[in-house]
């Protein structure tokens, strides 16, 4: 029997989902928090079981360690044979991993290289990836990136109009972000629709605290929201997306403290999106909450957002030159009924209207009537599934 665990390793959290292969059975999950902090926090899952320990976790390589240690502690594993493969989401793979790959010390490297364009990301997963790698050698290592989906995008949809120096020197170009997610969900809607991937145009939304959309052709992601960084594409949780790049040097120009590249991109990432303009929470049921109870700037958080997702839907529409489907994904849109209404809500032009019996709380699969021409579906994404099938591929290979 072989057991495979999908590992996404945060600056400082490691959230984890150990697998029996190639059944694709959860055996057991958990997440490591507060890793370099005190009173760091390991949680397990395991059959219908949660058990959590506080203690000093400094570093990555530590947090692997009780990981390991609790698998043997709770008899979720007999011994560190039982696992043959390890998979590592990484964030972002730029231009070089089209692919998921098997990781050697040239692809660690590279992924370090990587950082700069996920600073927040990237070196927390060379740290997971060389903690696994100490404390089991002989295991498969494999590397699943966000941006390895959006790599068929055409150039025309990637380069940034700015003078070409910046894309030669520096690279700068839209990679995008969730790609595994947008993957998968574009998978399973194709199959929801019964038609082969390669005869349908998908718009997918993954709405969580980071969103993104992706225009999906041929089962090839064409264009998508997110660019350089995560940071682009609608407004989120606490990201702006777009803006108009001259609000940077206007700003600076009469705050000057602006002027460092932390402050601007702390700004833009931790205290923008619903948390900017609702000043109260970037989570979306207190926004929705406060919406409800007559807050005003809860509201006006609420329309804002709903009009981004709205503007990128309409854009897609265009890049696609049509759409079979829309895929609503991730927290806000596998969760929220009156989000997802009040998206499709302004989009009922394009041949895309709700059932409200369809469209509850824990719906799964199409909610659209059956008249609407496009289907509007709700599809959980698994990004960890993805991550242990491509160990399970990669290993036999
Ligand atoms: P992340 O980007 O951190 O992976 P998730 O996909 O887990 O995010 O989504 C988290 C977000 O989902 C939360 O910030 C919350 O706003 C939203 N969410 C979860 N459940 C609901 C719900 N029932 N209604 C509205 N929003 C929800």
């Amino acid at each position: 029997m072989s057991k495979t665990i999908a590992i996404n390793a945060g600056s400082s959290s490691l959230k984890w989902q150990l697998y029996k292969m190639p059944e694709e059975e959860v055996i057991a999950k958990g997440l490591i928090e507060r890793i370099g902090l005190k009173d760091s926090i390991s949680t397990v899952k395991f059959d219908g079981k949660s058990e959590s320990q506080t203690l000093d976790i400094d570093d990555h390589h530590k947090a692997v360690e009780i990981l390991m240690s609790d698998l043997l502690r709770f008899e979720i594993i007999k011994s560190f044979d039982e696992i043959t493969g390890v998979g590592h989401r990484v964030v972002a793979g730029g231009e070089d991993f089209k692919e998921s790959t098997l990781i050697g010390d040239k692809e660690i490297e590279k992924i370090d290289e990587l950082s700069a364009l996920a600073p927040l990301h990237n070196p927390a997963h060379v740290a997971g990836i060389k903690a696994f790698k100490e404390i089991l050698p002989d295991i498969t290592s494999v590397a699943v990136f966000d941006t390895a989906f959006h790599t068929t995008m055409p150039a025309v949809a990637y380069r940034y109009p700015i003078a070409n120096k910046y894309y030669e020197d520096y690279q700068v170009r839209k990679y995008g972000a969730h790609g595994t997610s947008h993957q998968y969900v574009s998978q399973e809607a194709a199959k929801l629709l019964d038609k082969p991937a390669k005869d349908l145009k998908i718009i997918t939304c993954h709405i969580g605290n980071g969103a993104s959309i992706t225009a999906v052709k041929g089962g090839k992601s064409v264009d998508t929201s997110m660019g350089l960084t995560p940071l682009g594409g609608i407004m989120m949780g606490t990201r702006s997306g777009d803006l108009d790049p001259a609000i940077i040097p206007f700003l600076i120009d009469r705050e000057p403290e602006l002027s460092d590249a932390e402050a601007i991109r702390h700004i833009f990432n931790r205290e923008s999106g619903l948390l900017g303009i609702s000043e109260r929470s970037s989570d979306m049921r207190d926004i929705i909450d406060a919406r409800e109870a007559g807050d005003e700037k809860a509201k006006l958080a609420f329309d804002m957002y709903v009009d981004r997702v709205q503007k990128y839907i309409g854009q897609y529409v265009a890049v696609l030159n049509g759409v079979d489907a829309i895929v609503f994904t991730a927290g806000v849109g596998e969760n929220s009924v009156p989000f997802r209404e009040a998206v499709i809500e302004g989009l009922t032009w394009f041949g895309m209207s709700l059932d409200p019996e369809r469209n509850v709380f824990g719906a799964e699969g199409i909610i659209s009537t059956e008249d609407s021409s496009v289907k509007v579906m709700v599809i959980p994404t698994d990004e960890e599934l993805v991550i242990a099938r491509d160990v399970e591929r990669l290993k036999n290979k």
